[in-house]
């Protein structure tokens, strides 16, 4: 018999011999990679005018899917690719990524509730029709669990309560201010991001136990002990949007290295005839399906 199973076996025997325990009931534990809610008017900025999302699966909140779309998203300092967009359209655009993702980017997100993106640090991002900065919705998003009406009466909390969740495993960590959500179309499931996943091994059917918070008026406030994000300067907008706007539009001459090739937005590559093509850059763009046009120009700028 396999060695899990045994185990299985073995924890619910001696729960059940402890009684009350057997009883309690778990929560499964999901986690959210990086992704980002669009606005129908920045979705179209981004893929064009009445653009809708193409579904590639549900997810397990009714109504919620990933969709096939993806974007870039570009930080002061570096840039995620592929992120994916979760549907349908929201109100606000909302981007979530763990803190990990930020020090790539170079930003400072607030730890913050989904939908709560006021003062939120800025971020850019760039599609294959266009880019938009938005002056604030980058968030990390605090751990939370989505519960029923009856699911929240079961477990004695109450939407908007701070609970501590206990996780088991071979790295057993207790998660504090972990947010109760509650709400009729909620399926039960504790919502962790990458970092959070990671620090603690949770994958698969990884379950939480709900406790109490103790002492909860002692804990630090959510939106105290956070450092406020830096007004993102203006130059480096300013020269992101002038990186991008090369990338998709650029007539290369020079030297076409692959990191030009990959860092191109759209599916053709204009260069000058002069221009050297490594073949590094040449195999990629076949890789990437981008096609390489040659034209003469006179004086184009790398
Ligand atoms: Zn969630």
């Amino acid at each position: 018999m396999d060695q899990r199973v045994i185990e299985k076996i073995v924890a619910e025997v001696i729960s059940r011999l402890q009684g009350s325990a057997a009883k309690e009931r778990t929560i499964p534990i999901a986690v959210s990679a990086r992704h980002c809610h669009l606005s129908q008017h920045d979705l179209e900025a981004l893929f064009g005018a009445g653009y809708e999302l193409t579904k590639k699966k549900d997810l397990s909140q009714p109504g919620q899917f990933a969709a096939n779309e993806t974007i870039t998203i570009v930080g002061p300092r570096g840039s995620l690719e592929n992120v994916r967009i979760l549907g349908p359209a929201r109100s606000l655009t909302q981007v979530e990524v763990s803190r990990t993702d930020a020090v790539k980017l170079g930003s400072k997100p607030p730890l913050r509730q989904s939908g709560d993106i006021n003062g939120s640090a800025p971020i850019t991002l760039v599609g294959p029709k266009g880019s938009i900065y938005k002056k604030a919705g980058l968030i990390i998003a605090q751990a939370h669990i989505h519960m029923s009406p009856d699911d929240a009466a079961e477990f004695a909390v109450n939407n908007g309560e701070y609970v501590s969740v206990e996780v088991g495993g071979q790295r057993p960590v207790t998660f504090g201010n972990v947010l109760i959500r509650v709400s009729p179309r909620y399926q039960l499931e504790m919502h962790v991001d990458t970092d959070e996943a990671n620090a603690t091994w949770i994958e698969g059917n990884t379950c939480g136990r709900i406790r109490k918070q103790k002492d909860r008026d002692h804990l630090v406030p959510l939106e105290t002990g956070i450092e406020t994000p830096p007004p993102f300067p203006a130059e480096t907008a300013k020269e992101s949007a002038r990186i991008l706007e090369k990338a998709k539009t650029s007539i290369f001459s020079g030297l076409l290295t692959q990191r030009d090739v990959q860092n191109c937005l759209n599916d053709e590559l204009v260069v000058d005839k002069q221009t050297i093509i490594t073949p590094l850059a040449r195999d990629t763009a076949r890789e990437m399906g981008i096609s390489i046009k040659m034209i003469e120009t006179k004086g184009a700028k790398k």
